[in-house]
C-alpha cells in the first residue's frame, strides 16, 4: 500500500494492517482496494488521536463480524436445475443493525461482497443514523430470465437468507439487480417462512406492503443534492451545468431526473452495451419509458431521438464534453484515461452515485488537477438514508408522503456534505472530501465499537 508518509510509523502500522488483509485473502482485489483507500485517507487522524491504534480498533475493522455463502438451487422453465452461490456479508454492526442491498449480477463474489459492505459500514455512519453495514446477493443473472424463474430464484434464496436476518438483525434491500420485484418475492418468502408479518426485515418494499415513499429516487436525488451543496459551495451554478451520467438504471435515472430539475443539461447517459450523446439534453422521460417499463437497452433511444449519436463502447461516454460527471454505473468504471480526457475537456466536478466506479488512478488525477470529488459513501448515501426512513416508518406503522421523505433526504445529505467538509477543514485544509468522509465515519463508528469493548 502506498502511503504518502512513508517513514512514519503509523504508516508502518497502516501497511501492516494493510499486508494482514491481503495475506488472509490473497484473490480479493476489490476488497483490497478499498481497505487500502480507506487507511490512507485516514493516516492524519490516527496521527493525531493514537487512541485508535492503541485500542486495536483497525484490526478489527476491516475485518467482517461474519460472512455466509450458500447453495441456492431452482428450476428453470426447461425443469432442470440450476445452481447459484449466495453471499451476505455482516461486517460491522456497532452502531446498529447490519443494513446494505442485494446485488444480483454474474460478476458477484466474495470480494465485491465484501469490498461494498466495508464501504457500506461507513456510508452508514456517515447518515447520522443508527445503522451498521452489510452487503450480499448472489451471481446469478437476471438478464433473459423469465418472471417466474425470477420468483423462483428469490424464493430460494430467501429460504437460506432467513435464517441470518431479521428487523432487528440484518435488513438487506435493493441493489443492482435487485428492484422492487425482486424486494417483492423475497419479503413473500421470507413472511412464509416466518409466519409473521416483520414488515422492517427488507426495505426497497412496493407501496402497497410497506415500502417507503422516495426510496426508488433516493440514491439518485441524494447524489445531485449532494452535488448542488459541493457546487454551491464553490460558487459554481448546476443550473448552468452540462452533466454526464454513465449507466440508465435506478440511480442514474434519478440523478439525471433531479439535474434537470434543477436546471442543469444532461447530454449523455449509457447501459453496459454503449452510451447516446444529444447535445440538446437527454429526455428523461424516454430513457424511463425503455429502462423501467420495456427492460430495454438504451440504444433504443435513438427509435424516437434519431439525431441522437450512440456508441457501442459505455466507457467512450467520458470523451464527452461536460461540468460534472456522475459516474453511476458499476465500480471501477472510470479509469485514469477516461479521468484525463474529463480534465482535458474542461470537467470541474464529478460526483460518484455508484459505489467505486473511479479507480484509485483516476481519482489521483482528478485530485492533482483540483476537480471537485463527491466521494461514493457521502454522495450515494441517500438510498440507504430514505431505507432506514422505511424501517422507521414500518416500526411506527405510519406512512410519510413523499414530500416529506424528500426533505428529510435533503437535510440528511446537506448534513453528509457539512460533516465531511468540517473533517477535511481540520485535517486537510483541501478541496476533496474523500479523507473527510472517512475520517468522519471513522470515527463514529470506531468511537461505538471502543465503548463495546472487545467483542
Ligand atoms: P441498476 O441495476 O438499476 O443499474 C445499473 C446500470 O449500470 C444499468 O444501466 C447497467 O446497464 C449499467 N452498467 C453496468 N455496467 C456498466 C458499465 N461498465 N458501463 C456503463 N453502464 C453499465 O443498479 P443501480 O442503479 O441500483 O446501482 C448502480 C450503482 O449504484 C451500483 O454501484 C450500486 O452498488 C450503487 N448504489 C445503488 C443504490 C440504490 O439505491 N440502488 C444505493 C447506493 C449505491 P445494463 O442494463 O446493460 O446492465
Amino acid at each position: 500500500m502506498q502511503t504518502t508518509l512513508v517513514n512514519n510509523h503509523v504508516s508502518a502500522y497502516l501497511d501492516e494492517i494493510y499486508d494482514s488483509v491481503v495475506k488472509r485473502d490473497p484473490n480479493e482485489v476489490e476488497f483490497h482496494q478499498a481497505v487500502a483507500a480507506f487507511l490512507q485517507s485516514i493516516l492524519p487522524l490516527l496521527e493525531k488521536e493514537p487512541h485508535y491504534i492503541e485500542k486495536g480498533i483497525l484490526k478489527q475493522i476491516v475485518e467482517p463480524e461474519r460472512v455466509i455463502t450458500f447453495r441456492v438451487t431452482w428450476v428453470d422453465d426447461n425443469g432442470e436445475t440450476q445452481v447459484n452461490r449466495g453471499y451476505r456479508v455482516q461486517f460491522n454492526s456497532a452502531i446498529g443493525p447490519f443494513k446494505g442491498g442485494l446485488r444480483f449480477h454474474p460478476t458477484v463474489n466474495q470480494s465485491i461482497v465484501k469490498f461494498l459492505g466495508f464501504e457500506q459500514t461507513f456510508k452508514n455512519a456517515l447518515t447520522g443514523q443508527p445503522i451498521g453495514g452489510g452487503k450480499g446477493g448472489s451471481d446469478f443473472d437476471p438478464k433473459g430470465k423469465s418472471d417466474m424463474e425470477i420468483m423462483r430464484f428469490c424464493q430460494s434464496y430467501m429460504t437460506e437468507l432467513a435464517k441470518h436476518i431479521g428487523p432487528d438483525v440484518d435488513i438487506p434491500a435493493g441493489d443492482i439487480g435487485v428492484g422492487a420485484r425482486e424486494i417483492g418475492y423475497m419479503f413473500g418468502q421470507y413472511k412464509r417462512i416466518r409466519g409473521a408479518y416483520e414488515a422492517g426485515v427488507l426495505t426497497g418494499k412496493g407501496q402497497e406492503y410497506g415500502g417507503s415513499l422516495a426510496r426508488k429516487e433516493a440514491t439518485g436525488y441524494g447524489t445531485i443534492y449532494f452535488l448542488n451543496e459541493m457546487l454551491k459551495d464553490n460558487k459554481i451554478p448546476l443550473n448552468r451545468s452540462t452533466v454526464i451520467v454513465s449507466g440508465s438504471g435506478n440511480v442514474s435515472i434519478y440523478a439525471m431526473e433531479k439535474a434537470i430539475e434543477f436546471g442543469a443539461k444532461v447530454v449523455a447517459c449509457s447501459d453496459s452495451s454503449g452510451y447516446i450523446y444529444n447535445e440538446k439534453g437527454i429526455d428523461i422521460e424516454t430513457v424511463k419509458q425503455i429502462k423501467e417499463i420495456e427492460k430495454g437497452r438504451i440504444q433504443d433511444y435513438l427509435k424516437k431521438y434519431p439525431e441522437t449519436t450512440y456508441k457501442e463502447d459505455c466507457s467512450g461516454i467520458w470523451s464527452v464534453p461536460c461540468d460534472v460527471a456522475l459516474p453511476c454505473a458499476t465500480q471501477n468504471e472510470l479509469d485514469e484515461e477516461s479521468a484525463k480526457q474529463l480534465v482535458k475537456n474542461g470537467v470541474k466536478a464529478v460526483a460518484e452515485g455508484a459505489n467505486m466506479p473511479s479507480t484509485p488512478e483516476a481519482i489521483e488525477v482528478f485530485l492533482k488537477n483540483n476537480i471537485l470529488f463527491g466521494p461514493a459513501k457521502a454522495t450515494n448515501a441517500g438510498g440507504v438514508a430514505v431505507s432506514q426512513l422505511e424501517m422507521a416508518q414500518n416500526s411506527m406503522r405510519l406512512k410519510w408522503s413523499f414530500e416529506e421523505v424528500d426533505e428529510k433526504l435533503q437535510e440528511i445529505m446537506k448534513n453528509i456534505y457539512k460533516n465531511c467538509r468540517s473533517s477535511v477543514d481540520e485535517f486537510y485544509n483541501a478541496t476533496n472530501l474523500i479523507q473527510g468522509a472517512n475520517i468522519a465515519s471513522f470515527k463514529k463508528v470506531a468511537d461505538a465499537m471502543i465503548a463495546q469493548g472487545v467483542i
